[in-house]
């Protein structure tokens, strides 16, 4: 039975470590659980978040409604041929032990997402990327829930119509689907290893490693986010805060013009792509703090939690950030963590 209680602490459901309330909150082991879900009378009247491991998300405020904490755990090997296995995996599965145990399998894909917090469920939600890798690229079917009527629903890739950290899960499904599962098509044998993105190379030349494996891909990314992402456990974030805005080819020249060291990656048909970190700094961000919350020192696209601070503090700051790079570029910086 759907066991829900009431007035619980969300600090420790999310990694900035903000203390806020939810008035409800609910567990969900497994599918089976959701006809009971849609038909309670909590759901049925409160609004309601879905939260995994709350890696991407910002608390502002108590959240008056219904928070339902993703649990279900298990992956299965469904299916293989020669070159491909297809493992389904729990939404509430830890994504990096999950990067993990491919790894140790010899499963190829994923290993350039070790390390990202958060659960197997909620990286659809905004297609996870690092290191040129992202979770589209492996990502064969999302298992779920339509959750106005409690109907079990899959989205194959193009469905779920994946873009930058964006996803169909982040637009028009936004808190009407449950993903229960996800499936992945990973690699047996032949790997595709990607090796060419940032530091990576840089990384493994220095780790002594001339012909990388998984193992040394997933290390290699490990030795590059610890050196220079701050530790959830240690000080509150949600990783980049901001996503990096994709300019027109005529805005990038133009402040070219006035800014020649302004970077830029030419992204197919779209533009031309910024690091968010790079116009952030040139604002003279870096390792600033308002109270309680800062700019991280090494890295300006991450806000942090420095001991206490509020969710509307980290907003504020987040505000103030977003104001200073549309005044100096004319730049509107999107969010990608989830306010709330
Ligand atoms: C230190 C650090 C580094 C990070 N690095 C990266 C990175 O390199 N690349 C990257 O892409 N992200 C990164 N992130 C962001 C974050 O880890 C990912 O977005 C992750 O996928 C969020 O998972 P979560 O389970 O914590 O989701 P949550 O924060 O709990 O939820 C995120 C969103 O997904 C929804 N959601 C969650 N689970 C479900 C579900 N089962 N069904 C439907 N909706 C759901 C929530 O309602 C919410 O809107 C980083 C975060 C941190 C703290």
């Amino acid at each position: 039975m759907l066991n829900v209680t009431q007035n619980v602490n969300l600090a420790p459901y999310n990694t900035f470590g903000v203390s806020e309330y939810a008035h409800w909150f609910t567990r969900i082991n497994n599918p089976q659980q959701i006809k009971e879900l849609v038909n309670h009378p909590v759901f049925a009247a409160k609004p309601h978040l879905i939260l995994g491991g709350g890696s991407n998300i910002l608390f502002t405020r108590s959240f008056e409604g219904l928070v339902i904490k993703v649990d279900i755990k298990g992956i299965e090997k469904i299916r293989e041929d020669a070159n491909h296995v297809w493992l389904k995996v729990g939404a509430g599965e830890n994504w990096h032990s999950l990067v993990m145990h491919c790894v140790t399998a010899s499963y190829g894909g994923i290993e350039n997402l070790a390390l990202i917090p958060g659960t197997a469920g909620a990286a659809p939600v905004q297609n996870i990327g690092a290191y040129g890798v992202e979770l589209a690229e492996v990502l064969e079917e999302v298992q779920g829930f339509n959750l106005a009527d409690g109907t079990q629903l899959n989205l194959s890739n193009n469905e779920c119509r994946f873009g930058y950290r964006d996803s169909i899960f982040k637009q028009e499904l936004k808190g009407k689907f449950f993903i229960s599962s996800i499936t992945l098509r990973l690699t047996v044998g032949r790997h595709q290893l990607r090796t060419s993105y940032g530091t990576l190379a840089d990384t493994l030349i220095a780790m002594g490693v001339n012909q990388p494996t998984l193992y040394h891909v997933s290390q290699a990314v490990i030795r590059i986010r610890t050196s220079k992402l701050p530790d959830p456990a240690r000080t509150g974030n949600a990783g980049s805060f901001f996503k990096n805005p994709v300019i027109s080819g005529k805005q990038y020249r133009e402040l070219k013009e006035i800014h020649p060291k302004i970077p830029g990656f030419i992204v197919d048909n779209q533009g031309v792509k910024i690091p968010a970190a790079w116009l952030i700094e040139q604002c003279g961000w870096k390792g600033k703090r308002i109270g309680n919350a800062g700019v991280h020192e090494h890295q300006p696209l991450v806000l942090v939690n420095l001991g206490g601070a509020s969710g509307q503090e980290i907003l504020k700051l987040a505000e103030e950030v977003r104001h200073s790079v549309a005044e100096k570029f004319n730049i509107d910086l999107t969010p990608e963590v989830n306010i709330i």
